[in-house]
């Protein structure tokens, strides 16, 4: 059978916590989830496609000739984001008018709102856990117009009804293959920070331990692969696909040292070619809980490791911001942690939110001001927004009474609107305005520029520096204008 995978552009959203000009510069990254996809579905001798429109930037039509001409016996979509669910959406129904095959959705939040997401009747059948051991099963049936009831974690429709079957529970994202990335055009890839090419981007654990009120990804717990799987997937990476820088997606790979020590250590010994960069906390930059000592034995393994780049979610200069969102930090023991790393010419780019629960304009004067503090090679200013799945729109839901919105969002009950932040006094314009002067006041400090200049490897990081300097600088002054 031929399989066709559709990823389709997304644009920004008004509920979205980035800055629309800074989600327009992050750069490409392939859908990695389909690589899991494509690697069951070769297993079993189907050919696979990969149409990455938001990648290619292939309009509408110009996709759907190319479908005509691969001739797939269905379409596969991702659901992987409640805030660009109706982008897929919109696709999805255009392509069941246009070509009339059936279609399978999966994806994180089919697993959260599978019969929501069903709602939508340009989806045949939906995924409601991982893809394996779903597809093996789902294919053989499909082939056979079998009985779709032996299939586990699927729902479909027939005769108007949505059924779903039983749950069985997927194998552990220690035992999943490395995803195929020959499905990608890996040359299209990058991130704003990205220095290499090929760029690809990947998993090396899921989940994550501590509970910070904003985000999702401690529903797992963490789990990791081990150092010699995370070792085998760049070696492949390099070898079969000329990729070498890899950007590790897990919510805080570090967490487990010994399995990081492992892995640079092989990466050593097996003279890997291939840079790296990954999200932490900075506490896994310290000696142990207790020692807020900068860990320099486990840096000097990470540099000799080839980390490039660390994310670091610091979030706020604030103690009593960073306890309400339930992030506790001492923020003056971060500061010698990030220059051990940057000794060691580990890159440090730190995220920040502002509009968090009890925020002032004092407390994100003072979440500036830190930053511009720290020695930082980038920083991220985003907005608290109350993001699916996270006790921080549960709390607002239940507390004042409203229904689950990105649930409603998904069925086409609610408008994509600029959410309420009913946890702080501040409004959201104020907000939106303070975090676009964070990152002037951040980025054009002159000693900051004449630093970055001094870092700059190639000219393709000029243009890209530039390119969005000159872009913030564009939408301050027409905000003056406005004003
Ligand atoms: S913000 Fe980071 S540390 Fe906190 S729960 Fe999420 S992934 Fe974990």
């Amino acid at each position: 059978m031929k399989i066709a995978l559709i990823y389709p552009p997304f644009r920004h959203k008004m509920f979205n916590e980035n800055l629309a000009l800074v989600d327009h510069e992050f750069g490409r990254f392939p859908y990695i989830s389909y690589g899991y996809l494509a690697c069951e579905a070769k297993r079993l001798n189907h050919h696979v496609k990969l149409f990455d429109a938001a990648a290619t930037k292939k309009s509408y039509d110009e996709t759907l000739n190319e479908l005509k001409k691969y001739g797939p016996d269905f379409l596969a979509f991702a659901a992987h984001a409640a805030q660009s669910f109706h982008d897929m959406t919109s696709w999805a129904y255009l392509l069941k008018k246009d070509l009339g095959l059936p279609s399978l959705v999966g994806g994180y939040e089919a697993k959260r709102y599978p019969m929501e997401i069903m709602a939508h009747d340009c989806f045949d059948f939906l995924c409601a856990d991982d893809i394996s051991p779903f597809f093996e099963k789902f294919l053989r049936v499909f082939e056979d117009n079998g009985d779709y009831n032996s299939v586990p974690n699927l729902y479909y429709r027939t005769d108007g009804r949505i059924n779903h079957t039983f749950n069985q529970k997927s194998i552990s994202f220690r035992e999943h293959p490395i995803p195929d990335r020959s499905i990608f055009d890996n040359s299209l890839y990058y991130s704003h920070v990205s220095q290499r090419k090929n760029f690809t981007i990947g998993f090396s654990s899921i989940g994550c331990p501590y509970n910070c009120s904003y985000c999702c990804m401690h529903d797992s717990g963490f789990v990791p692969r081990s150092a010699e799987q995370t070792a085998d997937e760049m070696e492949e990476c390099i070898k079969k696909h000329n990729i070498h820088e890899i950007d590790w997606f897990d919510p805080i790979m570090l967490f487990s040292k010994n399995r990081i020590y492992k892995l640079c250590s092989i990466i050593k010994e097996r003279k890997l070619d291939i840079i790296w960069s990954s999200r932490t906390r900075v506490e896994t930059l310290m000696m142990a809980p207790g020692d807020p000592r900068p860990d320099e034995k486990f840096l000097d393994a990470l540099e000799e490791g080839k980390c490039k780049r660390l994310f670091i979610g610091i979030e706020s200069g604030s103690n009593t911001v960073l306890e309400n969102v339930n992030k506790v930090i001492e923020l003056d023991k971060i500061r010698p942690v990030l220059e051990a790393a940057n000794k060691r010419g580990i890159r440090i780019l730190g995220f920040f939110m502002l509009g968090n629960p009890g925020e002032t304009m004092d407390t994100i004067r003072q979440t500036i001001k830190f930053s511009k503090q720290l020695p930082l090679d980038y920083a991220q200013f985003s907005m608290t927004i109350m993001k699916p799945h996270t006790e921080l729109a549960q709390k607002y839901m239940t507390d004042i009474g409203k229904e689950d919105y990105w649930r409603n969002y998904i069925l086409g009950k609610e408008k994509e609107k600029a959410l309420p932040m009913p946890w702080t006094k501040l409004t959201r314009a104020e907000i939106e305005k303070i975090t676009l002067l964070a990152y002037l006041e951040f980025y054009l400090r002159p000693r900051y520029i004449l630093k970055a200049i001094l870092k700059i490897r190639s000219l393709r990081e000029i243009i890209r520096y530039s390119k969005v300097l000159l872009k913030f600088i564009n939408s301050y002054l027409l905000s003056k204008i406005k004003k």
